[in-house]
């Protein structure tokens, strides 16, 4: 059943991808951990971001802004009146529930009674709510749906919904329990780029059209918080900020959808699996002019993975409005002075990492060389992505051929991160590595100490062929390109 997010989880956790933050101490919801192969992993795709962002556009450079804040850039912003989520107030208690453990509450009660039917029918709507807006509203159905079942049950008497800001505040600096002292963890790192506009226009000699790339983590306290790292309270963004002439806004919106939708598929993500999702126009947040999500076809269903907007002179003006500071473009040739539009791409790098899984994660029917079948497990990453690159075996244990492969993995290792594997069979190691989603094996054998040549083996096909020790590294270097 490849239609949850449960053999991703699983293989995620025992092949060392991803793992819940403090797991010793029952873990903290919604938080989560790389291990050593998610690392790679994450940052081999926060690499083929910024690649393409920063170094495949002139224009585009980078920033890496704080994540703590003045407390106005929020106020600006919109996030400290704007940015929440409806929360359940129950009155009777007088105790505050966030609605999901409410709800989670309540279904565990139904499975106490012994309808454990209906609780698993409720955890699973639970769990297979959409987006966080739509879930908030699939929540309240519940609710409702529960009080029509049993108006007189005293299950819930909610009267009132309060709004619940997302973000997650701290105390800055030792004058702490003022509401002055109060900072924000950034809950985007968009706000990072618009208020470094000025400093980035006049040292990086940059001219309308030109974009601020970013990445770097987000926090946002969410009141539904479930599915893996599709939705995490601590997060990394990657978001890129195109400042362009009011009037050539729209031109680079459309632009930009199609770079984007682009660089998805240069990752190796099938297209049958991606989407625009295009917001109506009486959908769209107070900022934007016009916005399309990027869907990937997960196991839970179509998803977002990137939003683009037109987010128009919004930010900018009102920082220009709550710094006093003007955040204009001066146009040399035609004398002209305006505030920008920005188009934005904004993408998760987790939800990115979770989607490049879901879409490489493979089981096949294989024959052994016995003759038996049996079910392989496969990572088909694109090989750019790979935690690790190669494998290399030597056949045996015997001296020669582990000399011959540890100066196979010396070299390698400069470009590449690879792995010397020398225990069990070799088709134990194949799957070993199917599983890490490493696209290349080499074995080195007695013939290799003959002809200076080894076995590589392909992950995706199975196939070997053979290659001079010497063009190892060429050879993949153009297979990764190819
Ligand atoms: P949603 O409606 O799903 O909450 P959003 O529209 O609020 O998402 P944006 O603010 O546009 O999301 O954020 C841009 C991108 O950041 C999203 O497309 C997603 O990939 C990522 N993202 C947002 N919130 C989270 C989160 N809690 N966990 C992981 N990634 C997130």
């Amino acid at each position: 059943d490849l239609n949850s997010l449960d053999k991703i989880v699983s293989l995620a956790k025992s092949r060392g991808f991803i793992f819940q933050s403090s797991e010793i101490y029952g873990g903290l919801a919604a938080v989560y951990d790389y291990g050593p192969l998610g690392v790679e992993l994450k940052r081999r795709v926060n690499e083929a971001w910024w690649t393409s962002m920063t170094q495949k556009h002139e224009n585009i450079v980078g920033v890496d802004a704080a994540i703590l804040m003045h407390p106005k850039v929020w106020k600006a912003s919109g996030h400290v009146d704007g940015f929440s989520d409806p929360m359940i107030d129950d009155k009777e208690s007088k105790r505050r529930y966030r609605a999901d453990m409410l709800i989670e509450d309540h279904i565990r009660k139904i499975e106490e009674k012994g309808d454990t039917e209906r609780a698993a029918a409720l955890q699973q709507q639970l769990d297979t709510c959409g987006t966080r807006k739509s879930m908030t509203e699939d929540l309240y159905d519940i609710i409702m749906a529960e009080e029509i079942r049993s108006p007189d049950s005293g299950a819930f008497n909610w009267t009132e919904v309060r709004q619940f800001n997302l973000m997650f505040s701290t105390q800055f600096g030792a004058t702490a329990n003022t509401e002055d002292a109060k900072v924000y963890l950034r809950p985007e790192t968009a706000q990072g780029i618009f208020v470094n506009f000025n400093n980035v226009m006049n040292t990086a000699r940059q001219q309308v059209p030109f974009g601020i790339a970013q990445i770097g983590k987000a926090f946002r306290n969410e009141v539904v918080a479930r599915q893996f790292v599709f939705r995490m309270r601590e997060f990394e963004q990657m978001e890129m900020q195109y400042f362009v002439a009011p009037g050539s806004d729209e031109d680079w919106y459309l632009r930009w959808k199609e770079e984007r939708i682009g660089w998805h598929k240069s990752i190796g993500i099938r297209e049958k699996n991606l989407r625009f999702l295009d917001h109506p126009q009486d959908k769209l947040a107070h900022y934007a002019k016009s916005a399309v999500d990027v869907q990937y076809r997960f196991p839970i269903g179509w998803q977002e993975v990137e939003g683009i907007h037109n987010r128009t002179d919004f930010d900018l003006s009102q920082h220009q409005e709550f710094s006093g500071k003007k955040l204009e473009y001066f146009n040399p040739q035609t004398k002209e002075r305006f505030v920008p539009y920005v188009i934005e791409t904004s993408i998760g790098l987790d939800r990115c990492v979770l989607m490049t899984l879901c879409d490489a994660y493979r089981e096949e029917e294989v024959t052994d060389e016995k003759g038996k079948t049996e079910t392989r497990t496969v990572l088909k990453l694109h090989p750019k992505l790979a935690p690790i690159t190669a494998g290399i075996f030597p056949l045996i244990k015997k001296p020669e051929l582990m000399e011959k492969a540890r100066a196979i993995q010396a070299e390698l290792s400069e470009t590449w991160r690879v792995q010397f594997d020398e225990k069990g069979s070799i088709g134990k190691r194949y799957r070993r590595l199917d599983e890490a989603g490493t696209p290349y094996c080499i074995t080195v054998d007695f013939e290799t100490l003959e002809d200076q040549a080894v076995t590589v083996r392909h992950r995706d096909t199975m196939a070997q062929e053979r290659i001079p020790i010497d063009g190892l590294e060429r050879y993949i270097r153009d297979q990764i390109k190819s």
